[in-house]
Parts: C-alpha cells; sequence; structure tokens
C-alpha cells in the first residue's frame, strides 16, 4: 500500500520558540490518536534542530525546506543533505515554487539538488506545478509533464521510490484558491501515468503524490479522497496546530 503523507510547510515563518511551542502543540493533538497519514514538519532551518528535539519520541518526522547539492565548501549560506539528515531529519524539499519562480532555481540546479538528497539518504519531496497563465493557456499538463521528466528521468527504480511528489498549482499556493477535486485527482493521474512510462507501473503505484495549494481542514477530506491523492503540503494552514491537525484528521 502507498504511503500517505500530510507534511507542513512552514515557509520563513516560526522562530525557534514559536516553532517549539507549536511543534509541542502537534505532538500533544496527536496523542492517543493514530493518523492514517505520517505527519512531516518542515520549520524553517534555524528553528529545526528546536523541532527535531521537540518532537523526539512522538511519531512526527521532520524535514528542511532546501539544500544545496555539495556535501561541503565555499558555500555561503546553503546547507548540505548530511547536515540535515545529522540532525535526524527524512525530508527536504525540493522545487517549491517559490524557490522556482521568486528565487528563480531552474531545472539544472534542481536536478542536482534531488540527486544530492537522495545520495544523501533523504526523501525528497519534489514539488511540480503550472501557473495561472500556463493553466488558463491549456499548458497545465504539458508543463507538469516535463518538470516531472526532466528532474527524474535518469534516476533508478530504487531512487524514484524513495522520492515522493507534491503537486501545487501555483496559483493555488497562499491565494486562497484551491483546485477543485476533480482537477487535482486529473492532474495526479497524469503524473502517475507518466511515472508509470518512465519506471514502470509498480514504481508509479507507490510513488504518493501529495496535493498543496490552500488545503484547509475544510476542503482536505474532498481532495485526500481522490484515488491519486495521497496527502497534503500544507504551507499557511500548518502554522496553527488546531488547523494543521484538522487536515491530518480530515472531517
Ligand atoms: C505550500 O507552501 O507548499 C503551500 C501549498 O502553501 P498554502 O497551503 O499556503 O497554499
Amino acid at each position: 500500500m502507498r504511503r500517505t503523507i500530510t507534511a507542513g510547510n512552514w515557509k520563513m515563518n516560526m522562530d525557534h520558540v514559536e516553532g517549539v511551542s507549536l511543534a509541542k502543540d502537534i505532538v500533544a493533538g496527536l496523542e492517543g490518536r493514530d493518523p492514517a497519514c505520517e505527519v512531516v514538519l518542515i520549520p524553517p532551518f534555524t528553528t529545526l534542530p528546536a523541532v527535531v528535539e521537540a518532537v523526539d519520541g512522538s511519531r512526527i518526522e521532520t524535514g528542511a525546506q532546501d539544500l544545496w547539492y555539495e556535501e561541503k565548501g565555499a558555500f555561503t549560506g546553503e546547507i548540505s543533505a548530511g547536515m540535515i539528515l545529522g540532525l535526524g531529519c527524512r525530508y527536504v524539499l525540493v522545487g517549491h515554487s517559490e524557490r522556482r519562480h521568486v528565487i528563480g532555481e531552474g531545472a539544472d540546479i534542481l536536478a542536482k539538488k534531488l540527486r544530492a538528497a537522495l545520495s544523501g539518504d533523504l526523501f525528497p519531496i519534489y514539488c511540480v506545478g503550472e501557473t495561472l497563465d500556463e493553466r488558463e493557456n491549456g499548458m497545465a499538463t504539458t508543463v507538469v509533464t516535463e518538470q516531472i521528466r526532466q528532474i527524474l528521468e535518469g534516476l533508478s527504480g530504487d531512487e524514484m521510490g524513495r522520492t515522493v511528489i507534491a503537486y501545487e498549482p501555483v496559483w493555488a499556493i497562499g491565494t486562497g484558491k484551491t483546485a477543485t477535486p476533480d482537477d487535482a485527482g486529473t492532474m495526479h493521474a497524469v503524473i502517475r501515468s507518466v511515472l508509470a512510462e518512465i519506471f514502470g507501473a509498480p514504481v508509479a503505484g507507490e510513488t504518493p503524490i501529495l496535493y498543496g495549494g490552500s488545503v484547509k481542514p475544510g476542503n482536505a477530506a474532498e481532495l485526500l479522497a481522490m484515488e491519486d491523492i495521497d496527502g497534503a503540503l500544507v504551507g499557511g494552514a500548518s502554522l496553527d496546530a488546531k488547523s494543521f491537525l484538522g487536515i491530518v484528521f480530515p472531517a
């Protein structure tokens, strides 16, 4: 059976004091309950060590929002896969739309980051998604297919087996607009069929494909009910324990 994951991307929010408080509230909210999904918290780098400590002994996993692709050296401001793994984190985001569209990362760098994450024994969460313009011009499927092929082709089946995909339409991130369950489900099915062409049906069938884009407690259940949606990557709603837990346990 495929893994399902609810991951909270805190972005550049929550300093180490606020982050510990939020993490502890989430740990408390999970106590005595058995979520159907893995729960992953993805704080900013400076908050990460404190959150790793705060969730120790709970079922919560942690991840980083980015990494650099070299192991060490003169890369001021960057951190490596080994540093993330060394903290006890398992996950790392690669290709989040804010890194693509605000910071300007392109396919070359993302391919290197994804491979560095895998060689560093992390589980990359590789984010893809079209802009509003691309959707309105009927390009959504082409763009997302290209983002998958460009970066993932060439991975071994074992490497793909450790990779998680997040489909996040750029126009839905932080905007309050959400893809309809049918539109999101259709894109997830497209992604799975592209993965099947590259890696074969068994690997594609095991790959968790998360949806991201204004997921909230009020819309999580209908999105997560879609066959090819295996969880959520949550931004804004992950900054509040009650709303994040409302997605972990969708009503
Ligand atoms: C995200 O940051 O990945 C995201 C989906 O943000 P939001 O839930 O706020 O749209």
